[in-house]
């Protein structure tokens, strides 16, 4: 990961455009657009109603692998997604929206809010284990949830796959 990327934990504006709403199919794929950045709203038991509302309410592209939601009057910005592996939606996400423009570690994979750097490592020493206050300098907490981050917050597995999707 580049460095000014973990530095700058503020979106660029090309993103502030695009905001998601995923249905209840797509957890997982949610959790990725977050890390990359990418403002994606997910309720595991949110019923059609609600999605259609709160999509048409805030201007959110839906997310969606149920095309009988599709269908329902006043659905109209809409991606049917056909991949079932998350990585392999990611991509499909990606390639038809000729997304460019990533900026990970800027969102919550949790909770979508905003993460902001940490400026004094002792502010989060309590709350990560000792290793790995002693080993990263780099942190940066979710505004909303309080969730810390640092650079190997995420699994070798997780950034190996996430190198070969922006690629
Ligand atoms: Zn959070």
């Amino acid at each position: 990961m580049r460095r000014e990327e973990v530095e700058n934990p503020f979106m660029p504006n090309a993103l502030r455009n695009l905001h998601f709403v995923a249905d209840a199919m797509l957890g997982r794929l949610a959790r990725w657009l977050r890390f990359l950045g990418f403002d994606t709203l997910y309720y595991p038991d949110i019923s059609d109603s609600r999605l259609i509302r709160v999509a048409r309410e805030q201007d959110r592209l839906i997310l969606t692998r149920d095309t009988r939601l599709i269908k329902i009057k006043g659905v109209k910005d809409y991606l049917l997604i056909k991949a079932n592996d998350s990585y392999n939606q990611l991509v499909e996400v990606i390639d038809t929206l000729k997304l460019k423009e990533f900026n990970p570690l800027s969102r919550c994979v949790e909770c979508n809010g905003l993460l902001k750097k940490i400026l004094d490592k002792i502010e989060i020493q309590d709350f990560v284990p000792e290793f790995v206050s002693l080993n990263f300098n780099v942190f940066l907490k979710c505004s909303d949830c309080g969730k810390i981050y640092w650079e190997g917050t995420h699994p070798k597995k997780f950034r190996e796959k996430l190198g070969e999707v922006l690629k």
